[in-house]
């Protein structure tokens, strides 16, 4: 049994299969086989798992991110059966008595190169997927588990993940994440909060794991690997008084959230995609604060259509009827890139071309997103939320786009809320200091904190190294928070925190002193904070 510390995010446990991720290409080895037909036998047990992960995949996507999106894992099931690439590898194994993985890799960088030399860019365009079902066979060969082909929930063990991998996750084998990279308030680090999974981030962490028993404790920030049965014991217990106190939470649902000296507030949830409202509901949150609807996005392999991001917001509207839904414009760039935005290197990407930015460069992008939005505000009670505002100028602009986009829909005869709500998040210091313009230009200020003390105290939100100095608690975010909220009430419009500060119970009390609106916070969160605000004064 060995220990190893680390910073947790979310304070569960977890005890289950470690399941290791390895992004490094793998190193082949060649070996000598004696047995070739018994090697062969071996090849294609490899493929037909690895055409079973494919199956699974493209169900997943099918589901997830439309039919077009999906394609991909057909076209690789299809590569998969290929006459040559089969032929290539078996051919290896019978004549030059070689190991699977070796004859794999040899054929595989053998039909990559000439797809790479031809003069389509079609076919050019092949050779990374040549790449992707070699690798897949590998995997498979070598028992190197790739996230995707998880067979039972697991512990993730990785170097780093990133936002885009996390989201293609199948959260129903996912018992927790530890990896050496990352930070406390990175992108990561929410969604782990999101779907309540313990998690550890600056865990030396070693291949060696793979397969084995671990347990993981978020609340001492801790991993252990092969634990006895005693430890086991003694985690088993500490699970289900968990569960005892979670049960004990949901006395209070349904109850108000109104502190002892009257104040009501609005207690929303953070969500990240549709599926995440089975979380909100159980956990009876007041409306959603923040839809990340970059997670869209990011789950997918190519813009998603007007369509398809319809559908998302819709889907949400209806399941939370008259309750309110913020769907915060596309977020990207910084830590959450897609390849397909092309975004390129950035020396600077948190302080880049990112979120409301792009949307304003690329006003092709945003107006699909407004009148998925637009549209799908017909169908509840959906508010419109922009990231990362520095002035008035870039409200103006805003209000013109969508301006623009309700007369389009109007002449379609599209229906939507001609009074949609229209609010900004309040992320940089410069949104602060002119909060009380920027009030008197939209309906409400959501603050994000994340952000804010990013940008405020100048420190990588990113970077894991400054995690002990990181500290949103810093009397210059709370200023700021103070004064954004005085600056909304007197323009007469409502103020709210949807940043990781928001279920910050040590701070309840503090943020109904500033006479705080509205508390966006991960689902798992919003009955602890009804809880702190109701023995608030
Ligand atoms: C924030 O910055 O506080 C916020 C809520 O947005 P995100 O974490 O998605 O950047
Ligand atoms: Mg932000």
């Amino acid at each position: 049994m060995e220990k190893f510390f680390g910073k947790s995010i979310y304070q569960a446990v977890a005890i289950g299969k470690i399941a290791f991720s390895s992004k490094e290409k793998q190193q082949v080895r060649r070996t000598k086989v004696e047995d070739t037909a018994a090697e062969i036998e071996r090849f294609e047990n490899a493929k037909a798992e690895a055409l079973s992960q494919l199956g699974a995949l493209y169900e997943k996507a099918l589901k997830e991110v439309g039919e077009d999106n999906a394609a991909i894992f057909e076209v690789h099931q299809m590569m998969l059966e290929d006459d040559d690439f089969n032929d290539g590898i078996k051919s290896k194994i019978e004549t030059q008595q070689v190991n699977s993985e070796y004859a794999v890799a040899l054929t595989g960088d053998t039909m990559a190169e000439m797809f790479e030399n031809m003069e389509d860019e079609y076919f050019k365009a092949r050779a990374a997927d040549i790449k992707d079902i070699s690798e897949r066979l590998i995997n498979v060969l070598t028992g190197n588990g790739g996230l995707d082909s998880l067979s039972e929930p697991s512990i993730i063990v990785a170097e780093d993940l990133a936002p885009s991998e996390t989201i293609q996750l199948d959260k129903s084998k996912l018992l927790a994440f530890v990896t050496e990279l990352g930070s406390s308030n990175s992108h990561t680090a929410i969604l782990a909060r999101t779907m309540n999974l313990p998690a550890l981030i600056g865990v030396k962490i070693d291949r060696e794991w793979n397969d084995k028993t671990g347990i993981v404790d978020g609340y001492k920030g801790l991993v252990i690997i092969d634990p006895d049965e005693e430890t086991l014991e003694e985690y088993r217990a500490i699970q289900k008084s968990d569960a005892e106190k979670k049960e004990l939470l949901k006395t209070l649902r349904g109850k108000e959230t109104v502190s002892k000296s009257g104040k009501k507030i609005n207690l929303y949830a953070n969500i990240g995609k549709p599926a995440d409202l089975a979380s909100v509901i159980e956990n009876d949150a007041e409306g959603i604060g923040l839809f990340r609807s970059e997670f869209l996005y990011l789950g997918s392999s190519d813009f998603p259509t007007e369509e398809e991001q319809f559908a998302a917001y819709k889907k949400v509207a209806e399941i939370m009827g008259r309750r309110r839904v913020i769907i915060r414009t596309l977020d990207l760039g910084a830590d959450k890139q897609v390849d397909y935005f092309n975004l390129g290197h950035e020396d600077n990407p948190a302080m880049g071309y990112r979120a409301i930015r792009i949307c304003l460069d690329r006003t092709d992008i945003f107006k699909t997103q407004l009148r998925a939005i637009l549209r799908a505000s017909a169908f509840g009670n959906i508010s419109i939320m922009y990231p990362m505002i520095i002035s008035v100028d870039e409200v103006k602009k805003i209000k013109e786009i969508v301006e623009g986009v309700k007369a389009e829909l109007r002449a379609e005869n599209v229906k939507f809320n001609e009074d949609i709500e229209q609010g900004i998040m309040i992320e940089t210091p410069a949104s602060v200091i002119m909060s009380d313009e920027l009030a008197e230009n939209v309906d409400f200020f959501s603050i994000g904190t994340n952000d804010l003390t990013q940008y405020t105290l100048a420190i990588d939100r990113q970077n894991s190294k400054l995690d002990g100095i990181n500290d949103s608690h810093h009397p210059a975010v709370l200023r700021s928070i103070k004064k954004v909220i005085e600056n909304a009430h007197k323009a007469g419009i409502w103020a709210g925190i949807c940043g990781e500060l928001g279920a910050d119970t040590t701070l309840t009390q503090t943020f109904l002193d500033y006479g705080i609106d509205e508390l966006s916070v991960s689902p798992s969160f919003v009955l602890p904070v009804r809880k702190a605000v109701i023995n608030a004064d």
